[in-house]
């Protein structure tokens, strides 16, 4: 397995695996890799025969008051469980490597990166737009996989692809199904931060979003009152927007919430 930063290294490895005939399949991170992570490299590895990780803590997704700065990294342990499970490529650039004409904003969100997750992280994504276009520019995978755990994030990702006109020729994006700890709660590496007790708090989450057949309301009188919601909605997964009474089919059950200061993720698909 190979670890580098700059993004020329980067060109002649991927123009390498082409011209050997490979596939190329990508998995983008933050790092502080859990087994949500490990799962979606899996997947990677059954879709291509060549599998690039990336690993960068993007700061245009970060705004001035949010954890950029204490957000777990640690290169190491991380690069040695990607080479256990085989990967090909870890690339792991520098701020300079991936922004070397300045860190400007490319992409944008629109409507939908101003609800849920973009009403409480504004420009959140916008940023995690800009990267991904950017880190699709320097990879040109095959495919690209990404979790719901992220389910907004994932929604606005395949839209960008989706109306891109081709600029990634014909990439595919691969949605991962969450990957969750014995009590149920979501993996995320932000689970670091959590004490005992806040970490029996936050498992109340994944329980509470069970309670949807009753109403939103049951889901919120389960969740543990410790807990500072954000929001809980249901919304159409093929347009991110509230569903109303009316509506009949696949639905998404999403939650983000506060758990002493570490914010939390997790939704449900739901069929209504
Ligand atoms: P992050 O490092 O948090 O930016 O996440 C990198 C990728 O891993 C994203 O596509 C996430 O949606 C995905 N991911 C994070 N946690 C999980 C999980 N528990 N199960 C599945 N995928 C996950």
């Amino acid at each position: 397995m190979q670890i580098i930063s700059s993004a020329e290294d980067l060109a002649k490895i991927i123009s390498n695996a082409r011209q050997h005939g490979k596939q190329i399949a990508f998995v983008p991170t933050m790092g502080a890799l859990h087994d949500g992570h490990i799962s979606l490299v899996e997947i990677a590895k059954q879709s291509a025969d060549f599998v690039v990780v990336s690993i960068f803590v993007n700061p245009l997704q970060f705004s001035a008051n949010e954890d950029f700065d204490k957000y777990p990294r640690n290169l190491q342990a991380d690069a040695e469980k990607l080479a256990a499970i085989g990967v090909d490529v870890v690339f792991a650039p520098t701020v300079q490597d991936v922004y070397p004409n300045g860190d400007a904003i490319t992409q944008h969100a629109g409507p939908v990166g101003n609800t849920f997750e973009g009403a409480v992280r504004p420009e959140h994504f916008d940023g995690m737009l800009t990267v991904v276009a950017r880190l699709f520019d320097l990879v040109q995978p095959d495919f690209a996989v990404f979790g719901k755990k992220d389910a907004q994030q994932l929604f606005l990702i395949q839209r960008m692809v989706r109306e891109s006109n081709h600029r990634w020729n014909d990439l595919k994006i691969i949605a991962a199904p969450i990957i969750r700890e014995q009590s149920g709660l979501a993996m995320s590496s932000r689970n670091k931060y959590l004490s005992q007790s806040e970490r029996t708090i936050a498992e109340s989450i994944n329980v509470a979003l069970k309670q949807w057949q009753t109403g939103i309301a049951a889901v919120k009188a389960k969740l543990d009152p410790a807990i500072r919601l954000d929001y809980v909605a249901l919304v159409d997964p093929n347009t991110f927007e509230e569903i109303d009474d009316s509506f009949k089919g696949q639905a998404l059950l999403i939650f983000a919430g506060r758990v002493g200061n570490t914010r939390l993720l997790d939704n449900l698909s739901i069929t209504i």
